[in-house]
C-alpha cells in the first residue's frame, strides 16, 4: 500500500489531506493515480484502463497533466484570473481528453486507453468537483455519508430504469464499462458542481475498487471510527482488500476541520 497526507501552507487553508492507494488482492498493477496539492487545494484520483501499462499511462496522464491544465487556466492560487474553478476543471478536463485520446490513436497496444477522473478543487470553504467515469466524490457530514457523483456507467441507466438490482449490477460482466471517461471518443463533457465546506466535513474521493468491495454503510462507519485522516485511508483500502480486493484501490480524504 503507498500512502501519504498533506498539510495545509497558507493560512487561509483549513483543511487536512491523505490517502492510500493499492493494487488489491488480485490486479498485479496498480492503474490507479491520485494526486494532492495543498498549496493549490486540488486533489485528483484516476482510474486508468486498456490493461496493465496502459492503464497506468493513462491514470498517471490524468494526474500530471490536469494539474498543469488547471493552472494554465487559473493561475497561481489567490492571484485574478479570467477563468472560473468549475469552467476551469471543465475545460481543463475537455482538453486533458481530447489530448489522451491523439496520444494513444495508432499506437499499438494501446486500443481503449482512458481513464476515470474525479477532480476537487478547494479554494477557502467551496469546493469545486467534476467527474467522468466511476470513481466518485462522497461527502460526510454530520456522521452521514452522501454520493455526491452519479457514475457514468453503462450499467447506471438499468439500474435506474429498474432493469437490474444493485445486487446484480454489482456482478455483471458489463459492470466497468463507463459511458463517459478521460480519452473517450467526441466530448468528454464532466459533471461539475460545487458545495460549501462546513466544519467537521469529510471529502472522500475514491476509485471503484473502493465502493465495489464496500457498502456506503461501511465506508460510513470507517470514517466514524478513524479520526486521523491518513488512518482513515489506510483503514479504507485494507478493508476492500479483506473484502476481496478484486480492483485497484484508491481512497483520499480531505478533511475540513476547523473551517
Ligand atoms: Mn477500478
Amino acid at each position: 500500500m503507498s500512502y501519504g497526507r498533506v498539510f495545509p501552507v497558507r493560512r487561509d487553508q483549513r483543511f487536512l489531506a491523505a490517502w492510500a492507494s493499492d493494487p488489491g488482492k488480485v490486479r498485479a498493477a496498480n492503474e490507479d493515480s491520485c494526486f494532492a496539492d495543498a498549496g493549490y487545494g486540488l486533489f485528483l484520483v484516476a482510474d486508468g484502463m486498456g490493461g496493465e501499462q496502459a492503464g497506468a499511462l493513462a491514470s498517471e496522464t490524468v494526474t500530471t497533466a490536469l494539474p498543469q491544465l488547471l493552472g494554465k487556466r487559473l493561475g497561481p492560487p489567490g492571484t485574478p484570473s479570467r477563468s472560473t474553478p468549475s469552467l476551469a476543471l471543465r475545460d481543463g478536463i475537455l482538453e486533458l481528453s481530447a489530448r489522451l485520446r491523439h496520444e494513444s490513436a495508432g499506437k499499438p497496444g494501446v486500443r481503449g486507453l482512458g481513464s476515470t477522473v474525479v477532480a476537487a478543487l478547494v479554494r477557502g470553504t467551496e469546493v469545486h468537483l467534476a467527474h467522468l467515469g466511476d470513481s466518485r466524490a462522497y461527502l460526510y457530514r454530520q456522521g452521514k455519508l452522501r454520493q455526491l457523483t452519479r457514475d457514468h456507467s453503462v450499467l447506471r441507466s438499468l439500474l435506474r430504469q429498474g432493469k437490474l438490482t444493485r445486487e446484480e449490477a454489482r456482478v455483471h460482466p458489463a459492470r466497468s464499462q463507463l459511458s463517459r471517461f478521460v480519452g473517450m471518443e467526441g466530448e468528454a463533457n464532466p459533471d461539475v458542481e460545487q458545495l460549501l465546506a462546513e466544519p467537521g466535513d469529510r471529502l472522500l474521493l475514491c476509485s471503484d475498487g473502493l465502493t465495489t468491495m464496500l457498502e456506503d454503510a461501511e465506508i460510513a462507519a470507517t470514517l466514524r471510527e478513524e479520526g486521523d485522516v491518513e488512518e482513515a485511508c489506510r483503514a479504507l483500502v485494507r478493508k476492500a482488500n479483506a473484502a476481496g480486493g478484486r480492483d485497484n484501490v484508491t481512497a483520499m480524504l480531505v478533511d475540513f476541520a476547523n473551517v
